[in-house]
């Protein structure tokens, strides 16, 4: 029985691995000369592959699109499976303080190498430079058109990733599936016009980033770049919030909390206390609420605060301007940054018509999905890969039934 895969990255090389078996012909076409190429720059080149164990329940959450669909898969094939899976191949992960996972090596290489081995050792025939232009079925499986001529496989699993443009995805209009417009998720916030933009490098470690006129909130590290604001706490708001920010071409009103341990009471009475405490220090030079000293003094000239003025003779105005700015920072939005580390395409094949306990279409017997051309992202952190981990899995073992 032959059963092609069509992509070589992630989700398609650990599909090809596990619909290997005896009397399988497996072989994987990749259209680019490469393999893999998007695990070799994974997570700045160490390739965060996966994230702490976690409950189900708990792993779901990471994903803006998917969470349904995946809890289903993740009873199948989870973090812990990945991590067995690489180990008992040699390849040992470490985790990190906020739970990535990366191999010991630091190197995204030892993933690629253990992928090419295992598949090498099964006997995969992988043909690079041989993209699918088109998908034919056929009564004794599928005719796919390439770029090395027309081959017939029995079974085919479709890994060919994200794509920016629905364009893209035209190679499998035959299949009659629902493809949802492919969006951007995990950027960067742009605040071209923000003054704070001047303070780039600065961080605080507990921040809640809002976006005004949503229910999106977000606890995490916050980072202002160059061009505006980054980390944690702004990709999940990024990711969670990609089809609205869409829809308003990018422009929003951001609100950040810079101290998420504080609500708007809480910062007002901690600065009353300390007037009372210390009423003879300077404002500018003693920070508050874990706050980085250069983000302090812009809050003070912000809120008119004078050099030298001390916490004594704050007025009324001057604490509750210092509370905004502490509680609820304005930022205006105007575009997104690309977020190098790691960047994902919302959208794709639609969920509804695959089923999750074998990724098999529900159009068309023996055709299958993995990875990111389903419509299913996550946050950073390494829920990306597992999840192409997991529907790869699914996905070879079920074909090769
Ligand atoms: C810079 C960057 C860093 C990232 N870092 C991380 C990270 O550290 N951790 C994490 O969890 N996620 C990370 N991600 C996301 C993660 O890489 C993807 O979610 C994951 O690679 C998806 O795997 P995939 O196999 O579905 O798709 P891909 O890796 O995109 O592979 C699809 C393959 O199919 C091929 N293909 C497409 N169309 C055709 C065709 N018609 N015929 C033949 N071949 C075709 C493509 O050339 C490609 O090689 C990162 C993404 C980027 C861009």
């Amino acid at each position: 029985m032959k059963i092609g895969v069509i992509g070589g990255g992630a989700a398609g090389f650990f599909a090809a691995i596990h619909a290997s078996a005896t009397d399988r012909e497996v072989t994987i076409f990749e259209k680019s000369p490469k393999l893999l190429s998007k695990v070799k720059v994974s997570g700045g080149g160490r390739c965060n592959v996966t994230h702490k164990p976690m409950e189900i329940s708990k792993l779901v959450k990471n994903y803006p699109r998917g969470e349904k669909f995946l809890k289903c898969v993740f009873t199948k094939f989870k973090s812990e499976d990945t991590i067995r899976w690489f180990e008992t191949r040699g390849v040992e992960l470490k985790v990190e303080a906020d739970g990535r996972m990366f191999p010991v090596s630091d190197s995204s290489q030892s993933i690629i190498d253990v992928l090419l081995k295992e598949a090498r050792k099964l006997k995969v025939t992988i043909k690079k430079s041989c993209g699918v232009k088109t998908i034919i079925p056929d009564p004794n499986g599928f005719k796919l058109d390439t770029d090395e001529g027309i081959f017939l496989v029995n079974k085919l699993i479709v890994a060919t990733g994200g794509h920016p443009k629905s364009d893209s995805y035209s190679f499998l209009k035959n299949l009659n599936h629902s493809i949802l417009d492919p969006i951007p998720s995990l950027f960067t916030f742009n605040t071209p016009k923000e003054s704070l933009r001047e303070l780039m490098g600065l961080s605080v470690t507990d921040g809640l980033v809002k976006i005004e006129g949503t229910k999106l909130t977000y606890r995490g590290p916050v980072l202002v770049t160059h061009w505006g604001v980054s980390g944690p706490a702004v990709l999940k708001l990024s990711a969670f919030g990609a089809q609205w920010l869409r829809d308003r071409n990018y422009v929003a009103t951001a609100l950040i909390n810079w101290n998420g341990a504080f609500g708007e009471e809480e910062y007002s009475i901690h600065i009353r206390n300390y007037i009372l405490a210390h009423p003879h220090r300077k404002v500018m030079g003693n920070s508050l609420f874990d706050i980085p000293s250069r983000l302090w003094e812009h809050f003070c000239i912000r809120s008119e605060i004078a050099v030298g003025q001390l916490f004594c003779t704050l007025s009324k105005k001057q604490i509750n301007k210092l509370v905004q700015n502490l509680f609820c920072y304005i930022l205006k939005v105007e575009g997104k940054t690309t977020f190098k580390e790691e960047f994902v395409t919302a959208g794709g094949i639609s969920l509804n018509e695959v089923n999750p306990e074998t990724l098999e279409s529900k159009f068309h017997p023996n055709l299958y999905f993995a990875g990111e051309v389903l419509n299913i992202d996550g946050i950073t952190g390494g829920f990306n890969f597992q999840a192409a981990w997991s529907t790869g899995f699914l996905a070879g073992i079920a074909s090769s039934n």
